[in-house]
């Protein structure tokens, strides 16, 4: 359901960009204030809500998970830019394989709580929580939350537009020729989609499209010829751990050994990127979304399996609630009746469903 609409301003007028980015997070998270005000109450005292099926429960509703592509998780966790939004990890050990204690709500807390006094002590307070200095983050006072427990893995933009789209393209820069050329002499199959020309040359791939570039990469790369003659193994290995990865994080179902196999093939990944840096693909890995697997297993085990908060589906309402709404208006004003034309739509849902349950006698 459609909570809210955040104003997109740059606010252009404020000239000095430190002080602009500064002024845009902290309008967000007062915007993002207002919207959780009630959870502040209700999630203490508790609230009346029903069911589907008519039951009436006592409630506390509370923030659990927040999804959101990378700048988003790191404007809500207020962490620098480059940096994990969930655990200190040092910027130079993104990189690896290594595992570093989660963020400490409560110090970050403490650190915000100074934001009113002086502005010194508050700065010195969250440079060294390594923070950036906001003032009083929307979930501040939201009770029984910790926000850097609550950022979920995402499919979509971790996985599939993230690190699979730099595995496409790392594997394009050692050999595209040969990898297009394997993808045209593929035959024509109801299971596959059939890139005639390759795919390394396409530029900005939709998720879908990676979705099927992961279904022939594995196929395509085995026992390619490397510069020099070298053996492609590790290469293959390296992308059937990525892939293995890939397709164990959207099981609709977990296991303690499945979640096992995640972690067994992350740490083949790791074990074989090195190929990369001596093909001269790349030099180093300190990417945040490729860290971020490090946090898959954990977050399932929490909140269950990927599919609960994939942003696939958010992503999608964007064009109902936004870019449809949008369209419906006369471009002037536009934000009332993008709200009315809502609210019109819902009473029709509405309407309809309850016509269909008539009819069912
Ligand atoms: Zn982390």
């Amino acid at each position: 359901m459609l909570m809210g609409y955040i104003p997109t301003t740059r606010l252009k007028s404020i000239k000095n960009k430190a002080a602009q980015r500064r002024a845009l997070a902290n309008l967000f998270h007062s915007c993002m204030h207002k919207v959780f005000s009630p959870i502040e109450t209700y999630g203490k005292t508790g609230i009346a809500m029903a069911t589907g099926n008519g039951i009436w429960y006592h409630c506390h509703p509370i923030l659990a998970t927040f999804i959101g592509d990378y700048p988003e998780q790191t404007l809500v966790t207020c962490t620098l830019n480059g940096r994990c939004p969930k655990c200190l990890v040092p910027r130079d050990e993104i990189g690896s394989n290594t595992r570093f204690p989660s963020r400490n709500f409560a110090a970050a807390v403490n650190a915000f709580s100074l934001s009113d006094g002086d502005p010194t002590a508050f700065h010195a307070a969250c440079r060294d929580a390594s923070l950036k200095p906001t003032y009083h983050p929307f979930w501040e006072q939201l009770p029984f939350s910790n926000i850097f427990l609550s950022i979920s893995p995402d499919i979509l933009h971790q996985l599939h537009q993230g690190i699979l789209k730099h595995v496409v393209h790392w594997v394009a820069q050692v050999e595209s020729d040969e990898i297009d050329a394997r993808c045209g002499c593929l035959l024509l199959n109801h299971n596959a989609r059939h890139f005639q020309n390759g795919f390394t040359w396409l530029k900005r791939l939709t998720g879908q499209e990676h979705k099927d570039v992961s279904r022939i990469l594995l196929g395509v790369v085995v026992d390619l010829t490397l510069p020099g003659l070298q053996s492609s193994a590790r290469l293959a290995r390296l992308v059937r751990a990525i892939l293995d990865f890939i397709y164990l994080s959207q099981y609709p179902v977990h296991t303690t050994e499945s979640l096992g196999d995640m972690d067994t093939a992350l740490t083949q990944f790791h074990e074989n990127k090195d190929v990369l840096i001596e093909l001269g693909v790349r030099q180093h890995f300190n990417i945040p979304k490729l860290h971020s697997l490090l946090h898959y297993t954990r977050s399932i085990r929490h909140f269950g399996t990927a599919d609960n908060y994939n942003t696939e589906q958010s992503e999608r309402l964007h064009i109902d609630y936004a870019k449809k709404a949008f369209r419906a208006t006369n471009f002037k004003n536009e934000y009332k009746q993008m709200t009315v034309y809502l609210e019109r739509l819902e009473a029709i849902h509405q309407h309809a469903a309850f016509i269909d349950w008539c009819k069912g006698g």
